[in-house]
């Protein structure tokens, strides 16, 4: 028997952010009762949206002892089930969402032990079984993106993954003040799970706030822009895209480096018929045809099949290109370039 409380979780994880929804069946309340004890849960369910103190969550709970209650918020915290904030010497606190949040402080440590492989058992099993409920949803009335399936959900998904070349991303981790670094959740999971990839793991990426939070509770480790620039050509090196979830700082400004065959946004974005438009897209490429050799290097490099050698020559499928420059970096007459599309007028940072 469940206890009730959990019955409201959804509701609470789905109010903050829908990019990875709350759904009920057995796989989800297998999953929050890992992860939340009861009194987590009543404490998760009564913070209000946003910033709370504790004083407000107390009350929302009609609960006397705050000293009690902040211990418990800091080990939420410890958790990765909320953030805490700082301002002007007092401690707010915040609960997240699904993603992102709690799902990526679950593996960002990079643990490797029963709990966490447990974990990742827990995270895939709920995944397929939120995507099969969603997909028998009916009517539909708005849509989710799952790995090359569109599935109904009941409210509008805020989250839109945007897709930052390394040029782009350069700039803003130069203007960044602090930024941390954890293991990649998808490569992870997939390891806990048996199949470990042979791509560098250690590349997940948090900007801003949130990284702080994040390096301070030891998801993360601080990293200078030096470093960060570093850790961005490494995966550049090894074919993997930058992906930000370009929600400033509103949870956390996760910055993913990965590839299809092991990230769910990618491989999703890979099987639509326009991934241009399944991502926030700021670039495209363009080939400069007087200087490609038509090596062909850069075609196996692109994760979304935008490139192919027509009649000896090598063209790009505009609809098909995210602009993510990966194959850019491995041209070597320096033949492709970037262009920008609309969406790159928008700053990345607000
Ligand atoms: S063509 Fe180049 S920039 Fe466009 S999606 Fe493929 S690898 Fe990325
Ligand atoms: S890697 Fe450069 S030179 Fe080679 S085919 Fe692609 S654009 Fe042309």
């Amino acid at each position: 028997m469940i206890d009730p409380i959990y019955e409201k979780l959804p509701g609470a994880l789905n109010a903050r952010s829908m990019a990875y929804p709350a759904v009920k069946c057995k796989e989800f309340y297998d999953l929050v009762t890992f992860l939340f004890t009861p009194e987590e849960a009543a404490t998760f369910v009564a913070m209000p949206l946003g910033l709370a103190t504790v004083e407000e969550i107390a009350e929302n709970l009609s609960m006397k002892d705050l000293k009690k209650l902040a211990g418990q918020l800091e080990t939420m915290a410890d958790k990765g089930l909320i953030h805490i904030r700082d301002r002007s010497g007092k401690k707010l606190y915040e609960a997240l969402p699904f993603v992102p949040g709690i799902t990526e402080y679950q593996l960002m440590r990079g643990i490797v032990d029963e709990r966490h492989k447990k974990i990742a058992t827990l995270l895939r099993d709920y995944s397929k079984a939120m995507i099969n409920t969603l997909m028998s949803t009916n009517p539909p009335p708005m849509e989710f993106h799952a790995p090359g399936k569109k599935v109904a959900v009941d409210r509008e998904i805020e989250h839109k993954s945007t897709i930052v070349p390394f040029k782009e991303l350069k700039d803003l981790i130069m203007d960044t003040e602090y930024i941390s670094v954890g293991t990649c959740i998808c490569r992870h999971q997939a390891a806990l799970l048996g199949k470990p990839s042979d791509k560098p793991v250690n590349n997940c990426m948090v900007l801003g706030e949130s990284a702080k939070f994040a390096a301070e509770r030891g998801f993360t480790t601080r990293l200078t822009k030096e470093e960060a620039i570093k850790r961005i050509e490494e995966a550049e090196d090894a074919g993997l895209i930058h992906t930000f979830a370009n929600s400033p700082d509103l949870y956390s400004n996760l910055l993913c480096n990965c590839y299809k065959d092991r990230c769910m946004i990618i491989k999703g974005v890979s099987k639509s018929p326009v991934p241009s438009l399944a991502v926030n897209a700021r670039w495209v490429v363009q080939i400069n045809e007087d200087d490609c050799t038509a090596c062909e290097a850069c075609i196996p490099r692109c994760q979304m099949d935008a490139l192919k050698m027509v009649e000896g020559k090598l063209v790009r499928d505009e609809k098909r290109c995210i602009g993510c420059g990966i194959c850019v970096w491995t041209c070597p007459a320096d033949a492709m370039t970037l262009e920008q599309r609309p969406a790159a007028k928008i700053p990345l940072k607000s």
